[in-house]
């Protein structure tokens, strides 16, 4: 069960650190494009776009970071022996929540908004 875990982790773990280099390097080469559309010019509808381009993507690796560092958290768990529990209640987190999200810190009780 546990082995299980640290295995799911640690492929979601690559694919989430891939995800995020290739929206690191997206990110990089619109700035890239931003500094080579006239950027004096801030009603420049092209400028606007890229800005708008950046921003999105600028949010999308917020949210992937979050997991990863998600994903780090439960691994760091994995390791103390706190995996499965709930980081709120403390009770066990149902082994069917943890088999859809191996990174779950919480219970479906103390995840979903009151
Ligand atoms: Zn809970």
């Amino acid at each position: 069960m546990t082995e299980d875990a640290r295995t799911a982790l640690e492929s979601e773990r690559a694919r989430v650190r891939d995800q995020l280099a290739g929206l690191e390097r997206e990110f990089a080469s619109s700035v890239e494009a931003a500094r080579n559309a006239n950027a004096d010019d801030e009603h420049d509808p092209e400028g606007a776009t890229l800005a708008f381009e950046r921003q999105h993507v600028a949010a999308h690796i917020g949210r992937v970071v979050d997991r990863l560092r998600e994903i780090e958290t439960a691994l760091t768990r994995l390791d103390e022996g706190s995996y499965g529990i709930c980081q709120r209640c403390g009770r066990q987190i149902p082994a069917g929540r943890l088999a859809a999200r191996p990174s779950a810190a919480t219970c479906v009780g103390c995840a979903s908004p009151v």
